[in-house]
């Protein structure tokens, strides 16, 4: 191995406690998709990266989105008929619904009631809920919380913005040799949680400050966005470009004490899966790997049809699969230096054999290869029309049109919205309805319907001949 990722290499113990001192102090930020937290954020990782921070105004069209308002907070609390405040912001970020709206006023219970959050499921931990594209306001309490809250008039109090302003993301280039480039990006838009998000970000930050210093083939591109809206906008903004981007890996869920997994591109067999399948099969640890699915993180929008980039996503547990998932048990003890370093060796070994490959990609075939199935007879093909990043389901009301509601706290959560997702993700013209329902394990019946409502909402349409994607 080349000297200089031996170097790196033989300080990775020390990377780790650095990655952890990082997050440490990124954690108490209440960052959100926009705002002021995003902004002291990047301006902390500029303390060791170079990064440019760009700022895109609110309503810019990014594809099928608009950049939405800024939100900003200040302060919140609950204050009881005594004057006690007993939710306080300031005590943990994760109280105050993300995104909401500013309020003043005395309720009942009851009305606080409609109006809280929490997760009965873990009755000691407070749950991250956000409203991004739904003005709304609440809090969120631990359930044994809300289960001793007694008959009172209460205080309700939120000292937040939320107005024109801009969305704001950093980016950072290393210039190799070729103008090819890799990307990583990770997203920085949660309050404070570590694993899924900051986890990501340390480890790209402390990867960008020293893959700088090495002679390198490829160029390295290096994301810090809100998570989809970001992801949308860099790809809205940066589309003429994408064509350099040979590899690619999203960066988040990297410092659980889980083992290493893989979510391989949508591409399914691009060089980068092949060499994350490399390092993990000679890392002598178990690890696991998955085949592309149109849900998880910003992988979503790189892989969307109309992109397809060679991206995946080297984690360790897959969100949400950990129990510390969106609560405030995914803090800095959840999240420890070693894992940090276990992961960042193997993003560093994925990087090296990249480069040591360099100038020897194969392109592969696009389709991804479906055993043992059998065609149902109301098959079809479709296309999707919108196949650039995933269109906003929200504003069309799709989560209604079909399905029935799962009844979640904090939002309405249809599970019928991944067949949705898989329909968009896989109407490429190559697959058929049966192809996707193969492909997700759902029924035939369900993918139909999903591509009944998106029909309806001229999302899709069925392909002719003639027609190209
Ligand atoms: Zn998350």
């Amino acid at each position: 191995m080349n000297t200089n990722f031996e170097n790196i290499i033989m300080n990775i113990p020390e990377i780790g406690n650095s990655m952890h001192k990082l997050m440490v102090e990124l954690f108490p930020i209440c960052r959100s998709i926009t705002g002021n937290g995003v902004r002291k954020s990047l301006q902390i990782l500029k303390n060791h990266i170079l990064l440019d921070i760009l700022e895109v105004p609110s309503g810019t069209k990014v594809f099928d989105w608009t950049v939405p308002h800024e939100w900003n907070i200040n302060d919140a609390y609950v204050k009881n008929s005594k004057g006690e405040k007993i939710i306080d912001f300031k005590k943990s970020n994760l109280h105050v619904l993300n995104y909401s709206i500013p309020i003043h006023k005395k309720i009942s219970l009851e009305e606080l009631k409609l109006n809280l959050h929490s997760l009965p499921e873990h009755p000691d931990v407070i749950p991250y809920r956000t409203s991004y594209y739904k003005e709304n306001w609440g809090f969120c309490i631990s359930h044994n919380q809300l289960l001793q809250l007694e008959n009172d008039e209460y205080e309700v109090f939120i000292d937040s913005t939320l107005q024109d302003g801009s969305l704001t993301y950093g980016e950072y280039l290393i210039r190799g040799k070729s103008e090819d480039e890799v990307l990583f990006s990770c997203y920085l838009c949660h309050p404070s949680m570590c694993n899924d998000n900051l986890s990501g970000v340390v480890l790209l930050t402390f990867l960008a400050k020293y893959l700088k210093n090495l002679s390198l083939n490829y160029s390295y591109r290096f994301l810090f966005v809100p998570e989809t809206i970001g992801a949308i906008t860099w790809l809205s903004r940066n589309e003429h470009n994408v064509i350099k981007i040979k590899h690619g890996l999203v960066a988040t869920c990297v410092g659980d004490p889980g083992i290493s997994s893989y979510k391989k591109s949508r591409q399914g067999n691009a060089e980068i899966d092949q060499t994350v399948i490399e390092v993990l099969k000679n890392s002598g640890a178990d690890y696991k790997i998955l085949d592309f699915y149109p849900t998880g993180s910003d992988e979503r929008q790189f892989c969307s049809p109309g992109f397809n980039l060679p991206i995946g996503s080297l984690q360790r547990t897959f969100a949400p699969d950990f129990a510390e998932y969106h609560t405030s048990a995914d803090n800095t003890d959840f999240v420890q230096g070693e894992y940090l370093a276990d992961t960042f060796s193997k993003y560093l070994k994925v990087i090296f054999k990249l480069e040591e490959n360099f100038g020897k990609f194969k392109p592969q075939n696009d389709k991804r290869i479906i055993k043992n199935f059998e065609k149902n007879d109301n098959d079809k093909v479709f296309l999707n029309l919108n196949p650039k990043c995933e269109p906003q389901l929200g504003k069309r009301n799709l989560y209604h049109a079909i399905g029935s509601q799962i009844p979640s706290q904090g939002g309405k959560k249809i599970v019928d919205q991944f067949t949705l997702l898989w329909v968009l993700n896989y109407s490429d013209g190559m697959h058929s309805l049966s192809d996707i329902a193969q492909l997700s394990g759902y029924d035939f019946v369900q993918i139909e319907k999903a591509a009944n409502a998106l029909v309806a909402c001229n999302l899709l349409k069925e392909k002719n001949d003639h027609d190209r994607f």
